[in-house]
């Protein structure tokens, strides 16, 4: 009886943690799944907390059972880990609903029948990978979602282009964008002040057939290199003037912004067929563009950019600080956003240089008549001095990932940007303070 709970004598010593070291098959893709018992809150309550300490060992026990090739491991007394390897990526998929099958069937807990609600989530990454704790950190991201989604949910790992054949990889992608084999995650920029979701950022995604998940940083550059990066953005364009216009049916009128190539903006059919998609949809999109993609050919650039303006679109100079920066140039841009980049505000309440930087910026685009965006905000802390440094809008990890037009859309529903807002206080600014009024 693999299941019966009372085979451990309340008072024993509990076990420490079920797991078999093994992990034969087939090596080219690994699978971190993590099973959360999410009625473990009730089930305590109702079989008590020395028998419900263990119900994780008797899960992890069925799982073995499943999967003898897996390492399984109880890591809390709510959480099951297995670590698996597999031919392919379709294998997480097929595993998630074998699992979600056999953890359906009750278990026997002090004799009695008990039902778990198992919460599923993976994280994939194709071998060779050096990244063990990224792994363990997208399935805890991808748990995360799947609580709030109420869904099994999978995140891969992005694999390394260098270790691809780009001209292949071109190939493959004009394929992918033939078919729709790619798709676009949102991220929401919320205004600080009006505590609202403002605009949303588009983030293009590509799942390789073969590869698995590969990173825009690694794909867009082949795209720019093979000269597909046009062909790229438009499907980039129509995707999501569509998934704004249905944003807008729901009730949730956003601004979507689009990443922008420099080097579409010294492409004249580019920008004739940007601007005829724009025309003829009335989409309200903005664009997320570099200070330094207007460098290779400023008059021409700058005269694509105020036409794209005249238009409707908005404009937002992304990565400000990451690149040359010319203050000659960003007084020309007709944008009205500035986005700060990361790099300055994932350090922020950690390093005595960047709030100073981020706060010079800051008074810079105002005097510029732009609004700003701190990109990469990540925790409390980091949020509640930029609110103080009069930083416009924000966004990152701590408001959301990047996530699915339907996620987006429950985001949206919920407001779920305000809990957030409401935690960073001025009370989690604590000593941060100092640094933002220095
Ligand atoms: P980006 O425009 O600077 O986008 C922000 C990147 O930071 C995104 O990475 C996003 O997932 C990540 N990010 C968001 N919040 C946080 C945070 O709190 N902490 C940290 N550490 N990172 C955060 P992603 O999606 O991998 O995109 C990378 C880059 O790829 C983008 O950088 C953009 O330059 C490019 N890209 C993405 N989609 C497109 C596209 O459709 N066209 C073009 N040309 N480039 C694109
Ligand atoms: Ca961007
Ligand atoms: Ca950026």
């Amino acid at each position: 009886m693999n299941d019966d709970l009372t085979r451990f004598a309340p008072g024993d010593p509990a076990p420490v943690g079920h797991e078999r070291q093994s992990m034969g098959g087939d090596s080219s893709w690994q699978f971190l799944i993590l099973i959360a018992i999410g009625n473990f809150a009730t089930l305590r309550r109702h079989i008590g907390r020395e028998q419900s300490a263990l119900l994780a060992e008797v899960v992890a026990a069925r799982v073995t059972g499943l999967f003898p090739d897996a390492v399984v491991r109880s890591t809390s007394s709510t959480q099951v880990e297995i670590m698996l390897l597999g031919a392919e990526r379709a294998a997480v998929d097929v595993h998630l609903a074998v699992l979600a099958t056999a953890l359906a069937r009750p278990f026997t807990v002090a004799g009695q029948p008990c039902r778990i609600e198992p919460v599923l989530a993976a994280a994939t990454a194709m071998k060779p990978h050096e990244d063990d704790i990224r792994l363990l950190e997208e399935a805890e991201q991808a748990l995360a979602d799947a609580h709030i989604e109420c869904r099994s949910v999978v995140r891969d790992l992005a694999v390394r282009v260098d270790r691809l054949d780009r001209i292949t990889l071109a190939r493959d992608l004009t394929h992918a964008i033939e078919h729709d084999a790619l798709f676009v995650e949102y991220q929401p920029k919320v205004h600080v002040r009006q505590q609202r979701v403002c605009s949303i950022e588009a983030l293009l995604r590509w799942r390789h057939p073969v590869h698995g998940m590969i990173s825009p940083v690694e794909f867009i550059p082949v795209a720019e290199e093979s000269r597909i990066i046009a062909p790229l953005t438009l499907w980039t364009m129509r995707r999501v003037i569509a998934d704004q216009r249905r944003l807008d049916q729901a009730g949730h009128p956003q601004r979507i912004f689009i990443n922008i190539s420099g080097i579409l903006l010294g492409d004249p059919d580019f920008v004739r067929r940007a601007c005829a998609l724009v025309r003829d949809s009335d989409a309200c999109i903005g664009f997320e563009i570099t200070e330094t993609s207007v460098i290779r050919d400023p008059e021409s650039a700058i005269a694509n950019l105020q036409t794209f303006v005249d238009m409707g679109i908005a404009l937002a100079i992304d990565d400000y600080g990451a690149g040359l920066s010319s203050l000659s140039y960003l007084k020309q841009l007709p944008a009205c956003e500035l986005k700060i980049d990361k790099l300055f505000i994932t350090q922020l309440t950690s390093s005595n240089r960047d709030p100073l930087i981020v706060r010079s910026t800051i008074d810079l685009a105002h005097a510029l008549e732009m609004e700003v965006v701190a990109e990469g905000v990540e925790t409390p802390a980091a949020l509640a001095l930029l609110t103080v440094m009069g930083c416009d809008m924000v966004q990152g990890y701590l408001i959301s990932r990047p996530i699915g037009f339907d996620a987006l859309c429950q985001f949206l529903d919920e407001q779920a940007h305000q809990a957030v807002i409401e935690r960073a206080t001025p009370l989690s600014l604590g000593r941060f303070v100092a640094h933002a009024r220095a």
